[in-house]
C-alpha cells in the first residue's frame, strides 16, 4: 500500500473537481485499511473514506487529513434456494458489475438500480435508489470496521435506519465506520417494478408488457443515458439536489405558493406529480420540477452548468472549480426558495469546505425559519 502526499482529488471524483488531500491511499484488504488508519492516528489526521467519488464535491482547497480509497473486493454466495439468493459483496466492487451479474443470473431486486456509478459499499450510505427500487429493500446486512476501535460489527437492515436518500451511515454514524461488505437478498422469482412512468412508457413503446430482467436492465441504462451526461465527456455527481419529501401540510403550502407565483397550468402539473409519486405517508415532489418552472435549466457559472436534459444535474464542462459548482448550487437554491418557498437539499456530500464557505453557499436571504 502506497501512501501519497498532496494527492489531487479531481483524479478520483466523477465531478473531476477537488484540490489536494494531505495524504491519500488505496486499500485492498482489511489489513491495509487498519494500517492506513493507524498511520492517520499516528499523525493525528482526520480521515475521509472514499469509494467511486460519484456523490462528492471536494473543495478547491482539498482535504486536510487522509483520504482512504476503499477497494476491498470479493463476491460470495451465502445462501441459494428456489426463492432467494443471499450474496455478500466486497465494498470495493463496482456497483454496476454487481447489477450486471445479477441480471445475467436472473436475480431480481436491483435491476432498476443499473447504471448507477460508484462502488457497492456506498450503496447503503444514502440508501441509493432509482426508478422505484431502493437499497433498503435488498440490503440484508452491512459489515463495518469501527474507525476508532478497529473492531468489526455487522448491522442488519433494521439497524441501518434507512430513509429516502438517508441511513444512519450518513447521519448519526457519519465518519464512524468503514463499510467492508454488504449482503444483498435477491429474489429468484420475477418481481418486475415498472411503476415509474419512464419505464412503463419505454415498454409500452416497445409493445412488451412483460419484459425479462436483462431487458429491464437495458431499458434503465438506455433511459439513464438520455438523462445523465456521459461521464467520459463531462464531470458530474448525478443529481445535485434531493427530491422533496413533504408532509401534507407542507405540500399544501407549496401548492398555495405556486398558485400565487405561477400559472394555473403549473399548479395542475404539481397536482399530477403529487398523484404520480404518491407514497405511503409521504408526498414526493421531484426537485427538477421546481428548478424547471423557475426557468433555471442551462444556467451556468464558470464551467459549471445545469445539464440540459436533467435540471438537477450540475456538469463540469471542462475546468470548473468547486467554487463554480457551489455558486451555481447557491443560485438555484435561492431562486427556487424565492419563487416556491422550498429549501432544496444537496444530494452530494460537500467535503473540505470551511464553516464560513458552507454558510455562504447555503445562505438563503429572507429565510425566517
Ligand atoms: C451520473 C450519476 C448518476 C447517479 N444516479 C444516482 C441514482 O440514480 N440514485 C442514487 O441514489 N445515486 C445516484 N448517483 C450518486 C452516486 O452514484 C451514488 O450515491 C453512489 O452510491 C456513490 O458511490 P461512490 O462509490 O461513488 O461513493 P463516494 O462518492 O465515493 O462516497 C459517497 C459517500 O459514501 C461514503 N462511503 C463510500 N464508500 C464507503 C465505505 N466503504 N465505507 C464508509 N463510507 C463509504 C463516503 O465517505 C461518502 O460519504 C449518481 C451519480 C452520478 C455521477
Amino acid at each position: 500500500m502506497e501512501i501519497k502526499e498532496k494527492f489531487n482529488l479531481d483524479q478520483v471524483t466523477t465531478f473531476r473537481i477537488g484540490g489536494p488531500a494531505d495524504f491519500y491511499c488505496v486499500v485492498q484488504t482489511l489489513e491495509e485499511l487498519k494500517e492506513a488508519l493507524k498511520f492517520a492516528r499516528g499523525k493525528d489526521l482526520a480521515v475521509f473514506i472514499l469509494a467511486g467519488g460519484s456523490n462528492l464535491l471536494f473543495a478547491d482547497a482539498g482535504f486536510r487529513g487522509m483520504v482512504i480509497n476503499i477497494a476491498i473486493k470479493g463476491i460470495e454466495i451465502l445462501h441459494d434456494d428456489d426463492n432467494r439468493v443471499e450474496i455478500r459483496v466486497g465494498s470495493g466492487e463496482v456497483w454496476d458489475d454487481i447489477a450486471a451479474l445479477c441480471a445475467l443470473k436472473e436475480l431480481w431486486g436491483i435491476e432498476n438500480l443499473s447504471g448507477i456509478p460508484g462502488r457497492s459499499g456506498a450503496i447503503p450510505i444514502q440508501n441509493v435508489g432509482a426508478y422505484g427500487q431502493e437499497a433498503s429493500r435488498v440490503v440484508s446486512s452491512v459489515e463495518v470496521l469501527d474507525l476508532e476501535e478497529l473492531e468489526i460489527q455487522i448491522f442488519n437492515n433494521d439497524q441501518c435506519g434507512f430513509e429516502y436518500r438517508q441511513s444512519n451511515f450518513n447521519t448519526i454514524w457519519k465518519n464512524k465506520y468503514a463499510i467492508l461488505s454488504v449482503t444483498f437478498t435477491l429474489a429468484r422469482q420475477p418481481k418486475p417494478n415498472l411503476s415509474y412512468i419512464d419505464l412503463s412508457n419505454y415498454f409500452a413503446g416497445a409493445n412488451n408488457p412483460s419484459p425479462g430482467l436483462p431487458e429491464i436492465r437495458q431499458a434503465v441504462i438506455a433511459i439513464r443515458s438520455k438523462k445523465f451526461p456521459d461521464l467520459n465527456e463531462f464531470g458530474c455527481a448525478g443529481s445535485c439536489f434531493k427530491n422533496l419529501i413533504l408532509t401534507p401540510q407542507n405540500y399544501l403550502r407549496l401548492e398555495q405558493t405556486l398558485g400565487r407565483n405561477f400559472s394555473p397550468e403549473i399548479v395542475s402539473r404539481l397536482q399530477e406529480l403529487k398523484l404520480r409519486f404518491a407514497e405511503e405517508k409521504r408526498i414526493k415532489i421531484p426537485a427538477a420540477f421546481l428548478v424547471d418552472i423557475c426557468g433555471l435549466k442551462g444556467q451556468s457559472i464558470g464551467a459549471a452548468r445545469l445539464w440540459k436534459n436533467q435540471a438537477l444535474v450540475i456538469v463540469n464542462t471542462g475546468s470548473a472549480k468547486a467554487r463554480d459548482v457551489a455558486g451555481l448550487f447557491k443560485l438555484v437554491r435561492q431562486e427556487v426558495f424565492a419563487k416556491t418557498g422550498m429549501r432544496l437539499v444537496s444530494e452530494p456530500e460537500w467535503v473540505g469546505f470551511s464553516e464560513q464557505e458552507l454558510a455562504k453557499y447555503f445562505e438563503i436571504p429572507n429565510d425566517k425559519s
